[in-house]
């Protein structure tokens, strides 16, 4: 049975995880925290919904893919009401109109997902597991990579690894003597925050509504965890780019009942309130973005023989595709999902696993360009004087 070693428990992890069991493979997940969601994807609740633009996009391409795939994992594995609830989103702002959508908390997919790979497979998991750098201990014939800790212990090992650690996947791909250079993975940090306070009166919408931020008015989830109310309104999340830290605090909040504003003037008045109250809520966390917003979802490129093939190409570099950039055997990475992990996880989940076990990737050409690990390092080589 083949085997692989996955870094991360939120969304980009977990969907790694699915989709290898249901081919078969053995699973170890790694996470530095105390148990699975406790990154991003313990977001109390997110918008699944399609990325509206003018032309079509990279991007709105894969998150019309993403919207239906995710919806047919809802159906299938988190019952209504705890976990997720369908409807509609309003889009105010660029781009008007009126898009089916669904309220989702990432935990629960993420949960129904470890319990599918548990039915299927074996899956061990390990928390508060900081991985601090990769070995490879690959030979000719078998690769083998281990996850060592700060203290150089080896957490696991496996000849296939997975890095879905979001921002933290930098780090682990950057350290010194690493797979790649900081400038051929240009993952930015992107600190958000969501206010949301209990829900006792009648909502103040109808539905979701989107401009800069979405008003959720009603979100009821009988398995929020308990630090949350059972029955909420939320408004999120600011954008802090650059920002690596998670603390709750008030200027963010203000931030959020500024673009309320725009959105109903009578829910921003209710946060001022709630706030000044002492019973807003808050949650703020960290996504993980790529310099050109799409994820990087593939095999990991093996910058320096890149560099090597480019030279021997000469001055016809700029004819080498980047299909022929040489990987590093085994290693794998799903990242970047920046603000549309929900949306995205499943489907490049499912891609990744095709990847890996040398599948038709069925998704078109261009799209798979789009997320190859490789993109930045390919460009950065082909501009290298010859
Ligand atoms: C405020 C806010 C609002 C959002 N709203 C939406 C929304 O409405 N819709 C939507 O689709 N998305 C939304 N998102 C984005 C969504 O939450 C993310 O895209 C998604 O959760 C990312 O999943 P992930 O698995 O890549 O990252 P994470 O869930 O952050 O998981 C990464 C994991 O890697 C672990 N890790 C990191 N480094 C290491 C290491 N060295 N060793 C071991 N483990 C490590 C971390 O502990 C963490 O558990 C929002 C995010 C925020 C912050």
């Amino acid at each position: 049975m083949p085997s692989a070693l996955v870094i991360g428990a939120g969304l980009a992890g977990a969907a790694s995880c699915v989709a290898l069991a249901r081919r078969g493979w053995q699973l170890t997940l790694l996470d530095a925290a105390d148990g699975p969601s406790l990154g991003a994807s313990a977001l109390p609740v997110g918008m699944l919904s399609p990325h509206v633009t003018r032309a079509p996009t990279p991007l709105s391409r894969l998150c019309a893919l993403g919207v239906s795939d995710m919806r047919d994992q809802l159906e299938r594995l988190v019952p209504p009401g705890r976990g997720w609830q369908p409807c509609e989103v309003d889009n105010l702002g660029h781009d008007p109109g009126r898009w089916p959508a669904a309220l989702v908390r990432p935990s629960a997919l993420v949960e129904a997902w470890l319990d599918e790979c548990r039915r299927r497979t074996t899956l061990t998991t390990r928390w508060q597991s900081p991985v601090d750098r990769l070995v490879n201990r690959s030979t000719p014939d078998q690769p083998l990579w281990q996850a060592l800790n700060a203290e150089g212990l080896v957490l696991a090992e496996a000849p296939v690894v997975v890095i879905a650690a979001a921002f933290g996947s930098h780090a682990l791909l950057t350290h010194e003597n690493s797979p790649m250079a900081p400038e051929a993975l240009p993952l930015r940090p992107v600190k958000g925050q969501m206010s949301l306070a209990a829900l006792q009166s009648e909502p103040l919408a109808e539905r979701p509504q989107r401009n800069n931020g979405v008003f959720v008015p009603v979100y009821e989830d009988a398995g929020l965890p308990p630090q949350w109310p059972a029955r909420i309104w939320a408004m999120g999340s600011t954008y802090e780019r650059g920002d690596n830290s998670s603390h709750v605090n008030a200027a963010a909040h203000e931030r959020n009942a500024h673009s309320l504003e725009s959105i109903s003037p009578a829910a921003a008045l209710r946060q001022r309130e709630t706030a000044a109250r002492g019973e807003l809520l808050g949650w703020a966390q960290v996504r993980c973005a790529s310099l050109d917003r799409v994820p990087m979802v593939g095999a990991v490129p093996h910058v320096q023989d890149l560099q090597a093939l480019m030279q021997q190409a000469g001055a016809r570099r700029g004819r080498v595709p980047m299909a022929d950039t040489p990987r590093w055997p085994g290693l794998f990475m799903l990242g970047a999902l920046g603000s549309r992990g929900l949306t995205l996880a499943h489907a490049m989940g499912e891609l990744l696993a095709r990847l890996i076990e040398g599948e038709d990737p069925n998704l078109e050409a261009d799209l798979l360009r789009a997320l190859d690990p490789a993109r930045f390092a390919w460009k950065q080589a082909r501009r290298q004087p010859a």
